[in-house]
């Protein structure tokens, strides 16, 4: 019997689709240090991984029953690929699955920011009826989203589905991307009917320039995508949210940004430093924080639990 270790868990659709199709199903989370030797004892088959379980070079030359490697999700930085595959190692993700689901959390972090969520939940419990009346007049100056730009970096899945949301609302919606330079979108409504919408491809300065509000859904690469000089194009007062990956946007930079008023608010789910933010971050009042839980709803995880196991029986079995 083939055996999948499940690492950072698996929704139960996907655990019964893969017990019904004769794999044992293995839910311990196992410590980074012990995985290669847990997966050596027990002849693991499949790994399947989040974000937080490194796939390294040492773990895929130290584990020889291993056939394949599953991320529950879309980044793949956490999983050294082509040296999987360069073994023979099948490595599989599921692309398509959080998309609505971290979109979502855009508009989460946008509208508590724009009304003063964050600072509201930490100050409220501070003090009595002074305080309150205090707050109230601190948070008078709150904005509406309908109307206003938002600027997309990165026009793939997630950026797309954040883009339908923004139009859905009400907002002008303008991106960068450097491949997609123009794109049709099909909003569906709950009654059947479907607007259509085209948009084209701008400079990321053009963008920057012209937003009420950022948000970013490019890949994780070398460089910052946004760091001191981008987060200065940006339109004073404007906001900048970051659901993608922590090494793109400059923290250091978007501190100074939010410290001297240029930026008002940021809505952060990614961090340069996982799990352990640094404490500037943690601190600031305009920022609104989640931890790293975009592709973190119901939906999303029997998504990919199911995507995820039936890609296993298609290549295991
Ligand atoms: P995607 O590949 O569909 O889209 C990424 C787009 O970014 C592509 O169109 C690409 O051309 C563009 N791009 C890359 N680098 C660029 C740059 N420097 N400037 C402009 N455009 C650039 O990816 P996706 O599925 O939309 O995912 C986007 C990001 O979201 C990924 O980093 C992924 O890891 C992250 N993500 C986060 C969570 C979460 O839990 N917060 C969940 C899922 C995905």
């Amino acid at each position: 019997m083939k055996v999948i270790l499940a690492n950072e868990g698996l929704a139960n659709e996907g655990i019964a689709l893969l017990e019904k199709a004769g794999f044992e199903v293995n839910l311990t989370h196992v410590a980074q240090e012990q995985l290669a030797n847990f997966i050596n004892k027990n002849e693991i088959n499949g790994l399947l991984v989040r974000s937080a379980t490194k796939v390294n070079k040492e773990i895929i030359d130290a584990c020889p029953s291993l056939k394949l490697i599953g991320r529950g999700g879309v980044g793949m930085d956490n999983i050294d690929v082509k040296h999987a595959e360069s073994k023979g190692i099948h490595v599989i993700n599921t692309p398509e699955a959080s998309s609505e689901s971290v979109a979502e959390l855009v508009f989460a972090h946008l509208f508590g920011a724009v009304r003063f969520l964050p600072d509201s939940n930490r100050n409220m419990p501070l003090e009595g009826e002074s305080h309150f009346k205090s707050l109230k007049k601190s948070y008078a100056g709150g904005v509406e989203l309908r109307g206003k730009t938002l600027g997309i970096v990165g026009f793939g899945r997630i950026g797309q589905a954040t883009a339908k949301m923004a139009l859905a609302l009400g907002m002008r919606v303008i991106y960068t991307d450097h491949h997609v330079t123009k794109a049709s979108l099909d909003i569906s409504f709950f009654d059947g009917q479907s607007v259509n919408f085209t948009l084209e491809a701008q400079e990321l300065e053009s963008v920057l320039k012209q937003s009420d509000f950022v948000s970013l859904h490019v890949p994780a690469q070398e460089d910052y995508v946004i760091g001191k000089k981008e987060l200065e194009m940006m339109k004073p007062g404007s906001g900048i949210i970051n659901t993608s990956r922590g090494g793109i946007l400059d923290e250091v930079a978007l501190v100074e940004a939010l410290d001297n008023d240029h930026l008002a608010f940021a809505g952060l789910d990614v961090y340069e430093s996982e799990p352990h933010p640094e404490i500037q971050i943690l601190m600031n009042p305009k920022i609104s924080l989640t931890p790293h839980i975009g592709a973190s709803t119901i939906e999303a995880q029997q998504r990919i639990g199911m995507e995820l196991a039936q890609q296993v029986i298609n290549l295991l079995n």
